[in-house]
Formats: C-alpha cells, sequence, structure tokens
C-alpha cells in the first residue's frame, strides 16, 4: 500500500489512475479503524479498480476538545488493517497540510445544521464539510463510500456535492455491528464493562420502533423507545427520533420506504449514535 502525505503528490497520482481508465474508490476515515471501515473499503474494492483510504482526526468537526483530545489514534495498527483488507492507497495527511492558520469557511448547511447532531454538536457540520470538500478537491475520486453510521452527515455530504456540483458519486453503506447488536464505534474502546451493556440500548431501541413501527401510533413508538433508556446509571438520551429519511423532519404518519429511526444518547463520558432504516 503506498500512503501519500501531502494533497499534490495524490492529486497527481489519482489523475494518473483516472487518465489510464480507473475507477477510484474513496473511503474518508479519522482512523481507529474497525470492520465497520473495513466494509467500505470492501465495497470500494469490489466495485473500482482503485481504492483510497483517508486517516485525518479532523479538529475543525469536535465541538468537544476533550472528544478531540482522546480520540483513539492508533496509527501503525491502522496501517496494518488496511494492508491486510487489500487497500491500495492511503492518504495521511498532517493538520498542516489540510488547513492553512486564518482560514474560515462560510458553506451554508441550511436546517441540517440544527436538527439532531447538528443541534447537539454546534459547529459539527460546519467542520465536516469543510474537510471533506478539500479531500474531494485533492482526491478526484469516481465514488465515494461512507456509512449509514453517521446518516445526517451523509445527508449533509450529498447537498454539498450537489451545491458544489463536486463530479462524485456517493454511496450509503450499512451499519456493522458486534455480535449482540452495538454499532461499531471508534468510540466504543472508551466504554467500560457496565457502559458496554447500556450501550445495547441505542440497538435495542431502534429493534422496538422497527419492530412494532405498523403496530403503534409514532409518538407511543416514540415515547416507548425513551422509556427503555430511563433508570440506566450513567446513560442520558439525547435524542430519539423518527424522521423521513431525505428530510430528518419527524415523520408524520406510518409510511413504508421512507422513515428513518436516529438516536444519539451519553454513556459516562462517550457519546454514540445509531440509526435504523424502517423498510
Ligand atoms: P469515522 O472514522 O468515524 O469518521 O468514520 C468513517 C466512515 O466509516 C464514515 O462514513 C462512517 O459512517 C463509517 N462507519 C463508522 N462506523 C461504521 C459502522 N459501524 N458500520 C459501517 N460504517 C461505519
Amino acid at each position: 500500500m503506498q500512503i501519500f502525505k501531502t494533497k499534490t503528490a495524490i492529486y497527481k497520482y489519482v489523475l494518473n489512475q483516472k487518465k489510464a481508465g480507473k475507477s477510484v474508490g474513496l473511503i474518508p476515515t479519522m482512523g481507529a479503524l474497525h470492520a465497520g471501515h473495513l466494509s467500505l473499503i470492501q465495497k470500494s474494492k469490489a466495485e473500482n479498480n482503485f481504492t483510497i483510504a483517508t486517516i485525518f482526526v479532523n479538529p475543525t468537526q469536535f465541538n468537544n476538545t476533550n472528544d478531540l483530545i482522546k480520540y483513539p489514534q492508533p496509527i501503525a495498527l491502522d496501517i496494518k488493517m488496511l494492508e491486510n483488507a487489500g487497500c491500495d492507497v492511503l492518504f495521511l495527511p498532517s493538520t498542516t497540510e489540510m488547513y492553512s492558520t486564518d482560514e474560515s469557511w462560510d458553506y451554508n448547511i441550511g436546517e441540517l445544521a440544527n436538527m439532531l447532531e447538528g443541534a447537539y454538536r454546534p459547529g459539527h457540520f460546519k467542520g465536516v464539510t469543510q474537510i471533506v470538500y478539500k479531500l474531494f478537491n485533492a482526491i478526484p475520486a469516481t465514488t465515494a463510500y461512507f456509512g449509514q453510521k453517521d446518516f445526517q452527515q451523509f445527508l449533509v455530504i450529498q447537498q454539498l456535492v450537489s451545491y458544489f456540483k463536486i463530479p462524485v458519486k456517493l454511496e450509503c453503506c450499512p451499519i456493522v455491528r458486534e455480535y449482540n447488536g452495538l454499532a461499531l464505534s471508534s468510540r466504543n474502546v472508551h466504554l467500560n464493562a457496565v457502559e458496554k451493556v447500556n450501550a445495547l440500548v441505542l440497538v435495542q431501541s431502534l429493534n422496538f420502533i422497527k419492530q412494532n413501527f405498523y403496530n403503534l401510533p409514532l409518538n407511543v413508538l416514540i415515547n416507548n423507545a425513551k422509556k427503555m433508556f430511563i433508570g440506566l446509571n450513567g446513560v442520558s438520551l439525547e435524542y430519539l427520533e423518527i424522521c423521513d429519511k431525505c428530510t430528518l423532519h419527524p415523520l408524520q404518519s406510518t409510511k413504508p420506504n421512507i422513515g428513518i429511526a436516529l438516536v444519539a444518547a451519553m454513556f459516562g463520558n462517550t457519546r454514540l449514535i445509531d440509526s435504523m432504516i424502517l423498510d
């Protein structure tokens, strides 16, 4: 696997691949890789001649400094995992490679910036669009792969791509879970044994909604799912909503193929999110 650290070098390299008629798949990550990230690599490998992963812990998308400081960065292990997965190229830039000191970013995210994740993490999506725009410019990929795990982020990136008319296809891929249903996340390493058990309430509440979607009114579904968080020590629910999967507005009635349930909660000092499409 080749490793590039500068935008100029990777840009030239990708352009040459595309000139040679090769399709290029891109998987942006913040590292601390797990099987969820690797599923995106596998999808890209199956669909492209060439696969590029990026690892960059993007400071502008962290609204909580402590979260940034303690974000796991096992880079040697990540490189091994990418090599074993057959990833062709890793883009591993420094912060100074991606940002100048006096930079501002004014892209108007619109209402998605203020709902759900946007409401609980002010400025988060501004940082996300800022870095993804830079990555798409440096790496003119054919297709970029993202996880449904960060569903709202995917919608924001779709909007960014459409606004700037960036010539890249986007794919939203299924959530990879542990055997017990817990969605894989780089932040799971911060959970202690009790928090890890408590965190199962995320998938359990989503499963409850999915299983009863056609049997109970939406408000009853949400209220009963929220009750599952009550009494769990050190757990605080931030939001649990059933939304239209195009707009993220609260779903008004039970209809097939347009709903998604989204949840976020704190487990001690660790914030986790999860979601489930309600087909
Ligand atoms: P991150 O490194 O957390 O920024 O995630 C990089 C990409 O991997 C994003 O598109 C995430 O949505 C995706 N991802 C994270 N966790 C999972 C998972 N459990 N299953 C599938 N994709 C995931």
